[in-house]
């Protein structure tokens, strides 16, 4: 292996981690990923593996039996599961971000109930904000909980939950005042757990990549929650609750941008050197080597972006701009850096006999989900403006 991936992660501790999930990657995760997601199968042997190391645990403070490592620590991992298979990323990122809503604003009796089962993981998590007449307008979402004695009565629609079979506890947002103006003033985030009477899960979406993690529909009708399933307890803070566990996504998302990108160029890389055309290797033609360079930097940057948002994350202030920024930038360069990987192995990396058509068909959901690159710019435009008031 020509590269420590690692050596950008400024706690040694936690780049050991890294570099020991990376072995790990490399040796139970690359020569089996490709299989996997040609079959749309759900790699229950390499989440096993994930939960030996402790992957599911890793951000549920020690006091609820996890491993309670820094952002840092979690996007070097998450970049390094994306660097073997996106998807495996994928699987843990609404966990950690569920988790993490859940210490942060859950109460102490949430936190009870659900932290230590998350971290063998006896239990997963799902997030499930989106609808089909509310994506990046979240504010829009129609799904309502009802205040009925001790409980609250669920009815609504759900699309694009990843993780939505499953999952044994799922974050949903809803509005509990559809009058509240703003609208986000009436919105609230429940905990329903698998198996609530009315809570079903639906379809399961066939998509262009991403495969192996399920992403459904989910539909309640009438689906009655205890009171307690309340996050926080308190009405109308889902919307903001659920914004602060997003930076957490977003730095699952750019890492994943990060990892998936150095695999295509370290795919790229060897491959420029062996292939021979007019007498000499690709890499010794200058056009190769100047694809190669911008590859490499923009991989760099993004790394180095990424990294610095989840520190940010650690010092425990807002990261919506550095999160949306790593993010933005992390996944669009993803996007360029596999279409560039495919251009130098020519006919042969559109093969599904090598990883990088399937690198190729990950890359666009990262510049969807968790917010689409419009909205990352509108949420930088805004924080940028914040800091320069008129
Ligand atoms: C594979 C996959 C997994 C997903 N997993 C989850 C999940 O686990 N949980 C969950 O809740 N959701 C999930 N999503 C949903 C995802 O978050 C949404 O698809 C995303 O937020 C965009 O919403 P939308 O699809 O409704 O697109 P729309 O909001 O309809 O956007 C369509 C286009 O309009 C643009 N647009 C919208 N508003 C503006 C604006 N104000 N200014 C400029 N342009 C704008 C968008 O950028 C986009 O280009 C997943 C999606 C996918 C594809």
């Amino acid at each position: 292996m020509a590269r420590d991936y690692a050596a950008d992660i400024s706690d040694p501790v936690a780049g050991e981690i890294v570099s020991n999930v990376g072995v790990w990657v490399d040796k139970e995760v690359v020569p089996v990923a490709s299989d996997y997601e040609h079959e749309d199968a759900f790699p229950q042997p390499l989440v096993d593996g994930m939960a030996n190391l402790g992957l599911f645990g890793i951000k549920v403070p020690e006091a609820y039996g996890g491993l309670d490592l820094s952002f840092e620590c979690y996007a070097g991992v998450c970049m390094e599961l994306a660097r073997g298979w996106m998807s495996l990323a994928g699987i843990i990122n609404t966990h950690v971000l569920v988790g993490y809503a859940i210490q942060e604003y859950g109460t102490e009796e949430q936190r009870q109930k659900f932290l230590p089962r998350l971290v063998e993981p006896e239990i997963r998590c799902a997030l499930s904000i989106t609808e089909p007449d509310a994506g990046s307008d979240a504010q829009a979402i129609k799904t309502q909980a009802r205040r009925d004695g001790d409980d609250y009565v669920i009815n609504g629609q759900k699309m694009w939950v990843t993780n939505g079979q499953r999952a044994g506890v799922y974050l949903v947002l809803t509005k509990t005042d559809p009058a509240a103006s703003p609208a986000h003033r009436g919105i609230s985030a429940f905990l329903v757990e698998a198996g609530t009477a009315g809570f079903t899960s639906g379809k399961k979406f066939d998509k262009l990549g991403y495969k192996g993690v399920e992403t459904t529909e989910l539909s309640f009708d009438d689906a009655r929650v205890p009171a307690s399933a309340l996050l926080s307890g308190e009405e109308g803070r889902g919307f903001q609750h659920v914004m602060s566990a997003l930076e957490v996504g977003r730095i699952n998302v750019a890492s994943r941008g990060v990892g998936v990108a150095q695999a295509a160029f370290d795919d790229a890389i060897r491959y420029a050197q062996k292939r021979v055309a007019f007498g000499k290797p690709i890499v010794e033609h200058q056009a190769q080597q100047i694809r190669l360079a911008e590859m490499a930097t923009k991989i760099r940057a993004a790394r180095l972006l990424t990294l610095d948002a989840a520190r940010k994350k650690d010092s425990g202030v807002r990261s919506d701009l550095d999160a949306g920024m790593a993010k933005l930038f992390a996944t669009e360069i993803c996007q360029e850096v596999t279409l560039d990987a495919l251009r130098i192995h020519g006919g042969v990396g559109y093969s599904k006999e090598l990883p990088l058509e399937r690198y190729y068909r990950d890359a666009p959901v990262m510049v969807i989900a968790e917010g689409t690159s419009d909205i990352q710019k509108i949420v930088i435009a805004r924080n940028l403006l914040r800091d320069y008031p008129v």
